[in-house]
């Protein structure tokens, strides 16, 4: 499909646009974790951007993603106390995900559509990690953007996303339901049911089985070591689902070929 002027521009030029615009999106998608993160939740339009710890809504100068963090050497202008490194870091990979997505498939759909589902991944891992949230914008939101871009590609991608998305959510909350007739406490929240059905959306039922299993094995590997120190920590699932989903996308159809071919199935 030959859309526009995009594809006449040489690469370079397309992997620097869609770096500018990761960071743009990143400095949006900081906005995000902060506030739909917040107990109460906040609107991410109203009020504009402050500093978290003194309320001093910032500048446009102080707003430059990534700059203005390295001109004020991290330090908030008004009250001088320290800005989470947290914000130009995801600044940075947000960008670094949108220009590696288009240096991978150039100006495509199938660019667009990865570097969308990883930043929503991002903002879920990073609103689990910091308050054990799963917000529903990024979940329901992201839920209705796979399914619009799978309409965009085909009938039949649709189709696929539909089902990944069923097979998600049905799964996971098969798994809560488990968990809490066995263990007798609840093992997953509805964030986590929900952000399956978002992530079935994009990769379809057999990268909904694929993320699930990794997400369980990465958080065996690096929580069970964690829970034996201190019991009474949470486990934020979500964050292993988001890496497992990450790899799945990348790397799934590799994966799901070889164990097809290993098992006869
Ligand atoms: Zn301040």
């Amino acid at each position: 499909m030959r859309c526009c002027v995009i594809e006449d521009l040489p690469m370079g030029v397309v992997v620097g646009l869609a770096a500018l615009l990761g960071l743009v999106l990143g400095s949006f998608l900081n906005v995000c974790i902060s506030r739909w993160g917040a107990e109460p939740k906040q609107s991410v339009v109203r009020p504009r951007s402050r500093c978290p710890r003194c309320g001093a809504a910032l500048h446009a100068r102080d707003n430059i993603p990534v700059v203005s963090w390295l001109l004020l050497r991290g330090k908030c202008r008004s009250c001088g106390l320290p800005i989470s490194p947290m914000y130009p870091l995801i600044e940075l990979a947000i960008a670094v995900i949108w220009g590696g997505m288009a240096w991978c498939y150039g100006p495509t759909l199938l660019a667009v559509t990865g570097a969308v589902f990883f930043t929503i991944l991002l903002g879920i891992a990073m609103t689990d990690l910091r308050s054990y949230i799963i917000p529903d914008e990024f979940t329901l939101g992201g839920l209705v953007i796979g399914l619009a871009l799978a309409a965009m590609k085909s009938g039949d991608a649709l189709v696929h996303s539909v089902i990944g998305a069923v097979a998600g959510f049905v799964l996971l909350w098969l798994v809560a339901w488990l968990g809490l007739r066995i263990f007798k406490k609840e093992a997953m929240g509805g964030g986590d049911i929900k952000m399956m059905a978002m992530v079935g959306a994009f990769v379809g039922w057999h990268g909904v089985l694929l993320t699930i299993f990794l997400g369980a094995l990465l958080g065996t590997i690096i929580f069970v070591p964690i829970n034996l120190l201190n019991r009474d920590k949470l486990v934020p699932f979500g964050i292993f689902l988001a890496v497992g989903a990450a790899a799945t996308w990348l790397f799934g159809t590799p994966i799901i070929d070889w164990y097809r071919a290993y098992t006869g199935l």
